[in-house]
């Protein structure tokens, strides 16, 4: 056992969590159900989401079902039934449904991130101290960290500090070198929701060489859409996203034809696509979560899966051991999956440049034909690993 040098076994650990994003809001309402007390900081002033959406497979639901979350999840959320990918003629490369075994432990669904963080955080806003972030912290061994804040009242000490942070997290950069931290792939995207009444479709992926276009139905009616594009000049990073997407995508047909001529009303989120290099547990006192510990490519839609999971593995350890035991475990107890999962997730995102070359799209297109769509076959591998590690 590791000499905790602060805290009796009957001395609650003071803990601080930094940010209330899904592994954030995630975490604070695992503590309430096990009545551990926190303080919980986020930097922006209310809880409002840009519009779009998110895709939670399996282990997603599963986790949800540990907190308690995925009946109220199931209830605001579009379930899907099979993955489809085709070329952009619409011509279909490969099919595979979610009901087979091992991936159908539990429904997989899309919803609109708005809908997922009003579940999270129903009941918690009066616990967020919402326009505040940490201006400094100063750890010692084994013990607490003396932390300031933008607001003044909240300085003190805090036995464990949790940066769910997301993945430009500030913490990380002070005890890690963000700096080195953060790979950009030099994949500009953009999201977006759309009304399509009655659109029947099951999520669908329209592969070009390096171009994607993704549907994926929130509703009967609203499809969340994601695009992106290798782009090794930078001439999509800036400038007018609509007029990139209609530029990339005009030759899509199918329903990217329709979507791209509804641009006009809609708000369209561009992003990057970018990973932390390697997944990140702790330093000290400091324990990183969801993106702050492990961002990676959306590939296999682990981010809200990998946040949840961490959380629950997180608080259970600490329930069960001192401060300093539960950090180690949970390091150990995550390593496994979190590494598989980052590499999954990101090792044919690297690999993008490659597919400007006609013969290894091709190659790629063969391999889905042959396999089947590159996520269902990443759910399998996660389907067969061992389960939630609590
Ligand atoms: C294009 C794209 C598509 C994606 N699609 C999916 C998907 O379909 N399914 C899926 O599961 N995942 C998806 N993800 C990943 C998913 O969005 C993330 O994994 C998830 O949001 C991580 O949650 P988080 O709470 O760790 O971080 P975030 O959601 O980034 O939340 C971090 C919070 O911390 C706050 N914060 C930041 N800095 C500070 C500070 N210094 N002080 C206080 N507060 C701070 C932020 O304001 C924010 O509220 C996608 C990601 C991208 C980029």
């Amino acid at each position: 056992m590791t000499e905790n040098k602060t805290l009796s076994p009957l001395t609650p650990p003071r803990i601080l969590i930094s940010g209330a994003g899904i592994a954030g809001l995630a975490l604070a309402r695992r503590l309430d159900s096990m009545g551990i007390a926190y303080t919980l900081i986020e930097q922006r002033d209310s809880m409002q989401q840009s519009t779009s959406g998110i895709a939670l497979p399996f282990n997603a639901i599963k986790a949800l079902e540990v907190l308690g979350l995925d009946q109220a999840v199931l209830a605001s959320a579009h379930q899907v039934k099979e993955v489809v990918y085709c070329k952009p003629s619409g011509r279909i490369l490969s099919k595979a449904s979610l009901q087979q075994p091992p991936i159908n432990q539990a429904p997989y669904v899309a919803l609109q991130r708005s809908q997922l963080h009003q579940i999270l955080s129903k009941d918690l806003a009066q616990n967020i101290h919402f326009s505040t972030s940490l201006t400094d912290v100063k750890q010692s061994t084994n013990g607490p960290a003396t932390c300031t804040f933008t607001d003044s009242r909240l300085n003190g000490e805090f036995d464990l500090i949790v940066a769910a942070e997301g993945i430009n997290s500030p913490l990380r950069q002070q005890f890690c070198g963000q700096k080195d931290s953060i790979v950009d792939y030099q994949i500009p995207n953009w999201r977006f929701i759309v009304e399509m009444p009655d659109h029947g479709l099951q999520p669908t992926y329209m592969l070009g060489r390096t171009e994607l276009f993704m549907v994926y139905p929130v509703s009967p009616d609203t499809l969340y859409c994601y695009a992106h594009v290798y782009d090794e000049a930078g001439q999509y990073s800036t400038g007018d996203a609509k007029q990139h997407l209609m530029q990339i995508f005009s030759h899509f047909r199918g329903s990217a034809t329709e979507i791209l001529s509804k641009l006009d009303d809609i708000d369209v989120i561009p992003g990057r696509l970018r990973s932390v290099d390697k997944p990140y547990f702790s330093n000290g006192r400091v324990v990183y979560v969801g993106d702050a510990a492990n961002a990676c490519s959306p590939l296999l839609q682990q981010g809200a899966a990998a946040a949840f999971e961490d959380i629950i593995c997180l608080s259970t350890q600490l329930k069960k051991q001192g401060l300093d035991d539960a950090i180690t475990a949970y390091q150990q107890l995550r390593s496994d999956r979190i590494h598989w999962v980052h590499h999954a997730s990101d090792a044919p995102i690297a690999k993008m440049k490659m597919m400007q070359s006609p013969i290894a799209a091709f190659a790629r297109n063969t391999v889905i034909r042959l396999k089947g769509p590159i996520n269902v076959q990443g759910w399998r591998k996660l389907a067969q690993q061992d389960g939630l590690v609590v």
